[in-house]
């Protein structure tokens, strides 16, 4: 656990390295590597369900057991 860097090529090896952090279009929070372009899962899965409803969902719910949506071809 306490290595140290162990890049031979030199490239960032950290997940978000090079990652330029966008403001989250949902709620304008920074986006994070993980969920970019949003701040959170919350806000990827408020965007998909906008597209697929139509609706502007809030999230405001504290599900967060509910497994991503699948999508065929992306
Ligand atoms: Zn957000």
């Amino acid at each position: 656990m306490a290595q140290q860097d162990e890049n031979p090529h030199g490239e960032p090896d950290k997940p978000g390295a090079g990652f330029r952090a966008r403001p989250c279009p949902i709620c304008g929070k920074p986006s994070v590597f993980e969920a970019r372009p949003f701040c959170s899962k919350r806000c990827a899965d408020v965007d998909l369900h906008r597209w697929l409803g139509g609706a502007y969902a809030i999230p405001a719910e504290e599900d967060d057991e509910a497994p991503p949506p699948r999508r065929p071809d992306d």
